[in-house]
């Protein structure tokens, strides 16, 4: 096992401040956070699930998932199907990009034995005949474009086939001997359950006017985490919109509904230990931002919940509004929205961001010389939202 797969492990995150005095960005992982969440999903959600990789892929956070019961991985490069199968050799991975370069499909497939793919256009399926000879209990799934509902990110935008066109694809899917399946995504940190009701309906329309046998219905992620002023609708609300209209369907029995949720399984289980270098007035330039861990409180609009921290010193109880700045020298890298903090944070002070593990470390970037690399487990709880 890599080295990665073990980080040093603390009680608190005050206990990781007192032990390093961080002048870095740290992540502290909460692993039992990682496997109650897995838990939850596998519990609760009334099919298979799969994790979507690109959300977090750091060792510890996929071995949590694992140890919780998770086998099913979304994956989307020869990288992320390398990194899966090579640690564990016991789960399967699904190549669930549209697009695929023919490399990627031939290793995926004669080297990782992935036998699961996705495809939205009739020449990714002709790709895929070409590079596997063809249906050989390989099962392709045709990703649909579905209504949108109160999602932050709009993925229809960019990937799926339109519902009218579809049931010719599946149709083409199963002459070519693949088993089949349909797909979709409703947009990430999606807060309406009823946007997977439309997306399952529209899938079985698309099925039944294929009139071919279809053995999967992947109602993809978009499943939402909590975030400061961010309140969407439990969980088990989506399982239970999803059962309902699932059961109430003729593809029930011969039918393996999947779900590959990201951000829901990962968000609470780390968060971010950031330093301030100095402070001007109300603003507050601290050593993590928009090129490393925070994109998506620029992208997504998502604020997260944050503390200040200081084990040396009491700190106000008074709080005011701060805008917070990063550490590079561009002017996109400063939070969209201020933090509430007390009123006497000053340079050296750390300041944690709780609900980060989704979409932070997987897309930060190295630009001007700034990438946070530092993961400590913490057994305490995560920090919520208030
Ligand atoms: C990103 C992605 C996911 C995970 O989405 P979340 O919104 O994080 O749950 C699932 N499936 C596919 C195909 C994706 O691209």
């Amino acid at each position: 096992m890599s080295a990665k797969n073990q980080v040093p492990r603390f009680a608190t995150v005050e206990d990781v401040i007192t032990e390093l005095k961080p002048g870095f960005p740290v992540y502290c992982l909460r692993p039992a956070e990682l496997r109650r969440q897995a838990s939850h999903f596998l519990d609760s959600f009334p099919g298979r699930v799969m994790y979507a990789v690109k959300c977090n892929p750091h060792l510890v956070v996929l071995q949590a998932l694992y140890d919780a019961g998770i086998r099913h991985f979304d994956t989307a490069s020869l990288a992320e199907i390398a990194l899966i199968r090579e640690h564990f050799p016991q789960a399967d991975c699904y190549f669930m990009h549209p697009v695929k370069s023919r490399a990627a499909i031939m290793s995926a497939s004669q080297v990782y034995s992935v036998d699961h793919f996705v495809i939205d256009h009739e020449k990714e399926l002709d790709k895929l005949i070409a590079t596997t000879g063809g249906g050989d209990g390989q099962v392709v799934l045709v990703r649909i474009i579905t209504p949108v509902h109160d999602a932050q990110y709009r993925l229809s935008d960019k990937f799926g086939i339109a519902a009218a066109a579809a049931p010719e694809l599946l149709r083409k899917v199963h002459e070519a001997n693949f088993q089949t399946g349909v797909a979709f995504h409703v947009g990430s940190q999606c807060r309406n359950p009823q946007a997977f009701v439309e997306g399952v309906n529209t899938a079985l329309d698309v099925i039944e006017a294929a009139a071919v046998p279809v053995h999967y219905l992947d109602v993809g992620g978009g499943f939402p985490a909590v975030y400061q002023d961010d309140r969407p609708p439990a969980l088990g609300h989506y399982f239970d919109a999803i059962a309902g209209v699932f059961d109430r369907s003729r593809l029930r029995g011969d039918c393996v509904l999947m779900c590959e949720p990201g951000r829901a399984m990962v968000a609470s289980g780390c968060s971010l230990i950031t330093q301030i270098q100095l402070r001007k007035n109300d603003k507050l330039y601290i050593n993590d931002g928009i090129y490393q861990s925070l994109s998506e409180t620029l992208l997504g609009e998502i604020k997260l919940p944050a503390r200040l921290i200081n084990p040396d010193r009491s700190i106000a109880t008074e709080c005011q509004n701060f805008r917070i700045f990063g550490p590079t020298c561009d002017n996109l890298d400063i939070l969209p929205t201020p933090y509430y903090l007390p009123v006497d944070a000053d340079e050296g002070d750390w300041i944690e961001f709780g609900q980060i593990g989704a979409y932070s470390s997987s897309a930060a970037t190295r630009f001007n010389g700034f990438f946070p690399e530092t993961f400590v487990a913490v057994d305490a709880p995560p920090l919520m939202p208030e």
